[in-house]
């Protein structure tokens, strides 16, 4: 997150130096939509996020007062969301008073903040610095939004302070992708795990005992396409055959214990086809859900459920394929807070689609590390908050001004609002949705974190 934004009372020239900032020696400029229309943002060089804040809750003839406060959210805003504050004066108008309480406001944040001087183009007489250096800031420069002087202190200012763009990661090929298998007993987590390792092209190079209840397996898979991948099957000591546990009821709280499914980067819902949704299948997915991992649904004894289905034993369906179907919309209807997840049909017995599980952990693993571009994320949330508001209690005003990715593994977004709000389950569940539909999160959880004034 790196988070440049302009602050400073109406009419210093926030936005004429915020295109200057964005001018020629700026290669590559983003126009970024905003959630609210009053906030701008470029991104400069794909690198840094700039932000002018000038426009929230300014309307021409503002009282004093009503100023002081737009400023106040203004500067809010900026303290929540930026690394470096511009904080913009006026040369020739010298320090005044709603100068000293945004001082105020920025020296209480203890965010850096560097002192920019504008309009010395119109400075009649000799440029006193000394009184903008008294405010006590990082630094004061003197600039001419208007006719470019300064402009490439300042920016090499800001690019000091923020340092080299960082790398993207490298790849670290060894990597494995944390799997676990978690369900009810008698689902089929040993069956599963079992026809895993007996699967063909997989090599089981290791099995490591790493604490009192888990194992875990390496697993080297050769897919059909020639790709190789790598995982780690995270397991319980209840899996390993001829060792199982007493009483399988053990292997949920196992792999709890154990911190099995924080560990993994994605995890496997597995049901039984022949029961379908049970109570304790919401919980544990709940618990995968609330753990912000990767979340898989196995559907497995489908050759069971099959047997049935020819066997005509179930009503109502004319075709495998609606028979299926059938059983998707019910799962995504009881378990209707999964994130989007996959939902893949296996046999334990015979194999069938057992390799799925290795292709989809690949695809959830994938997409979990995935960089979500911030104008997207404000193209998505803007249409998002637009087609349906927010229920706040109390009624008070409640704005979102933009958003950001802040993290992956799980996706974690970003919400700056004018006020620290909690938003309704059923709300992050809308704006979830709308993260999955738009960028094909599918399998992975999108938590968002509300910034704003307490
Ligand atoms: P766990 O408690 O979840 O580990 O379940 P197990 O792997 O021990 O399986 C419970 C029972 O279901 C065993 O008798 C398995 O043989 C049987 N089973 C597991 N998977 C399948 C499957 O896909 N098809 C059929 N027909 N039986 C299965």
């Amino acid at each position: 997150n790196r988070t440049v934004a302009l602050v400073g009372r109406p009419n210093v020239g926030k936005s004429r130096l915020f295109n200057r900032l964005l001018g020629k020696r700026v290669a590559i400029v983003h126009d970024m939509p905003g959630v609210t229309r009053d906030l701008a943002m470029a991104v400069v060089d794909e690198d840094f996020l700039i932000m002018d804040t000038g426009g929230i809750g300014i309307k021409p003839e503002m009282t004093p007062a009503a100023i002081h406060e737009a400023t106040e959210e203004q500067v809010e805003l900026a303290i929540q969301a930026a690394n470096l504050v511009l904080f913009v004066v006026e040369g020739p108008e010298g320090v005044t008073p709603v100068d000293l309480d945004v001082a105020d406001m920025l020296r209480r944040s203890g965010k850096e903040v560097l002192t920019v001087v504008n309009k010395i183009d119109r400075q009649s007489g000799a440029l006193n610095l000394a009184e903008f250096h008294r405010m006590g800031f990082r630094d004061v420069l003197a600039v001419s939004a208007e006719h470019g002087q300064g402009s490439r202190e300042l920016f090499d200012a800001i690019t000091e302070f923020l340092g080299p763009k960082p790398e993207a990661p490298e790849v670290d090929e060894d990597r494995r992708i944390n799997i676990c298998l978690c369900g009810r007993p008698n689902v089929g987590k040993s069956s599963l795990g079992n026809a895993l390792i007996r699967a063909p092209r997989l090599i089981v190079s290791d099995i490591a005992g790493t604490t009192r209840d888990a194992i875990e397996h390496e697993l080297d898979y050769t897919a059909k396409t020639g790709e190789e991948w790598k995982f780690r099957l995270i397991d319980t000591a209840g899996m390993k055959p001829n060792r199982k546990l007493g009483s399988s009821l053990d292997y949920f709280s196992n792999l709890r214990s154990s911190g099995a499914i924080e560990r993994a980067d994605v995890a496997f819902l597995i049901l039984d086809a022949l029961s379908g949704v049970a109570k304790h299948d919401k919980k544990i997915a709940g618990e995968i859900a609330d753990a912000g991992v990767g979340l898989v649904v196995v559907v497995n004894k489908w050759d069971l459920a099959l047997d049935s289905f020819r066997q005509s034993k179930v009503d109502g369906f004319t075709s495998e394929k609606e028979f299926r179907k059938a059983f998707i919309d019910a799962i995504r209807e009881e378990l209707f807070f999964l994130p989007n997840s996959p939902i893949i049909f296996t046999s334990a017995l015979t194999g069938f689609q057992v390799d799925e599980i290795l292709k989809s952990a690949v695809m959830v693993d994938t997409t979990l590390g995935m960089e979500l571009p911030t104008a997207q994320v404000n193209k998505v949330l803007g249409d998002m908050l637009e087609r349906q508001k927010p229920k706040i209690v109390g009624g008070r005003r409640f704005k979102v001004y933009y958003g950001l990715q802040v993290a992956q593994r799980p996706f974690k977004i970003r919400l700056f609002c004018n006020r620290e709000e909690k938003l309704e389950d059923s709300y992050l569940r809308y704006l979830e949705n709308g993260f999955h539909k738009n960028f094909r999160l599918d399998g992975c959880p999108v938590k968002f974190d509300l910034r704003g004034k307490s």
